[in-house]
């Protein structure tokens, strides 16, 4: 497939061009243009006529066009699916998935157009004020750039540009370099469903490239970033003064108290889905595990055996559970960072083998020291660290020994231990009996520490792509 930029509903080419390859064998998917600054800047001058345009929808047209657009996107699911398996190498199965939650994102955002509300305020609650009357309103903020990853290319750009366009500001997306096709079919979808085409812009490149320029522009009044932490920190010192929601990444921490010897079967094997999933490239994926002494050894024999069960291999075909990583470098990263755990004291209780350029066995390693990187880093990859803790405190302690929060999670019957975690655990969200790669598209998502800052899930992007506008009469 030929990609092309879409900049104000118009299919731009470039003689320069970059390679979208399969993660599985390295085969051609497709190219997208390079584009530059110059790029960038018509892109947002485009989006400035869309902003006009969008403002001026009412909130049932946006709510109707975005309910259009998630029902184009259900009826072509199988479509969409098959290019996300090719471009990000995740298995047909887990596309699907990403499908049906990007449907229902886009949903959730037409829903919220209805309800892009401010309230009154009392004016008169302050002393000597009287005969006022006023109220404020949330107003779009105008041109929001929006930067993805590889990982969810479809559904997490749904979380930026859903919202957004329900509250009636104009997108510039910029998608991960690797996984562009799918964005710009979601482009052209929202065009159909209805939005002025000035109003979803997609410029492809390099991050360093276009990316930078789009960051940079000061009509750009915010930039939603989903991605590393370290791509955060130099956008927020490149972007100047816009607003910015950072989603970034992680290494989620789980507990297994020692009262779950009956069902640390089910536990185990949560576990390792929540490890293993899309080759544990989830920012909320398990990295580092924490059980009680008393289960350690037979939690082991039981992650072990279910994650003996998964079968890695081809992601297009419908039995694979764990496909590839996105490529050569990152397997060639992660196998360093299994190799230094283990140089460190660690010890491998599965996997371990690097079976192609980008295929890694699901591997756990256990007795990781804290100062591997394997511990403290976002491992992005098919990696489970599991530790021995003697007290819900040690465990607690454990998780928060980490430079990132995004979610976390806790295996108990004990209800005063659950919220002992909850409360002491510095995390955007804490799962109880669930693991920390749980979530639905609906609840407030995002984290603390190096993992973030703000919200997303349609109802909480709308809050942080609007801004307050107070309104006061003197009705004196
Ligand atoms: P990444 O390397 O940080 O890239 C993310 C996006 O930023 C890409 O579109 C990239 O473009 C662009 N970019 C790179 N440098 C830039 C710059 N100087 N200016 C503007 N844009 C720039 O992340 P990734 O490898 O795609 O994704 C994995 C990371 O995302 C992990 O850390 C994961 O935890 C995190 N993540 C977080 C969440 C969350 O909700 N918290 C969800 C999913 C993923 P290029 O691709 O062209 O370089």
């Amino acid at each position: 497939m030929k990609g092309y930029m879409l900049i104000g509903g118009k299919r731009v080419f470039k003689k320069e061009e970059i390679e979208i390859h399969f993660p599985y064998d390295g085969s051609l998917v497709g190219t997208i243009p390079r584009g530059d600054e110059k790029d960038a800047q018509l892109a947002v001058e485009a989006a400035k006529i869309g902003f006009e345009k969008v403002k001026r929808m009412t909130a049932y047209e946006r709510f109707r066009a975005l309910e259009r657009a998630a029902r184009i996107i259900s009826r072509r699911a199988q479509e969409f699916a098959e290019l996300l398996t090719l471009e990000v190498g995740k298995t047909i199965k887990e596309a699907m998935g990403e499908v049906g939650r990007a449907v229902n994102t886009l949903t959730l955002s037409a829903e919220e157009a209805k309800r892009v509300l401010g309230e009154e305020v009392r004016f008169d609650a302050a002393p000597g004020i009287s005969g006022k009357l006023g109220f404020y309103r949330r107003v779009p903020l105008g041109v929001i750039g929006c930067i993805t990853p590889f990982n969810f290319p479809l559904n997490l750009t749904c979380h930026k540009v859903g919202p957004a366009l329900a509250a009636g500001n104009a997108v510039v997306i910029k998608p991960s370099e690797n996984t562009s096709l799918t964005v710009i079919k979601l482009a052209e979808v929202l065009i159909e469903a209805g939005f002025p085409p000035e109003a979803v812009n997609v410029i492809t490149g390099y991050g360093e490239e276009v990316g930078d320029a789009l960051v940079r522009n000061p009509e750009v009044r915010m930039i939603t970033f989903t991605g590393s932490v370290e791509t955060g920190k130099i956008i927020m010192s490149r972007g100047g003064l816009k607003k910015y929601v950072m989603e970034l990444g992680s290494n989620a921490g789980v507990y297994v108290d020692r009262d779950q010897k009956e069902r640390l079967k089910e536990v185990a094997e949560k576990i390792a889905r929540g490890g293993f999933a899309l080759a544990g490239q989830v920012c909320i994926s398990v990295q580092r595990v924490f059980v009680h002494t008393e289960l350690f050894n037979d939690f082991l024999k039981e992650v072990r055996a279910f994650t003996k069960t998964l079968k890695v291999g081809d992601p297009r075909e419908e039995t694979t559970d764990v496909g590839p990583v996105i490529d050569k470098g990152a397997a060639d990263r992660i196998m360093e960072w299994i190799e230094e755990a283990v140089c460190r004291g660690a010890e491998i209780v599965c996997g371990g083998k690097r079976l192609s350029d980008t295929l890694i066995e699901p591997t756990i390693v256990k007795n990781v020291p804290r100062n591997a990187k394997l511990f403290r880093g976002e491992v992005f990859g098919p990696v489970i660290v599991v530790n021995e803790v003697s007290s819900l405190e040690e465990a607690i302690e454990g998780v928060n020994d980490s430079p990132y929060g995004l979610q976390a999670g806790i295996f108990t019957n004990d209800l005063k231990g659950a919220l002992k975690f909850a409360d002491e655990v510095e995390c955007g969200g804490i799962m109880v009996n669930e693991i920390p790669t749980f979530r639905v598209d609906q609840m407030p998502y995002g984290g603390v520490k190096e993992s973030g800052i703000g919200r997303e899930g349609p109802k909480f992007a709308v809050e942080e792509m609007t801004e307050i506008k107070t309104i006061c009469f003197d009705m004196n």
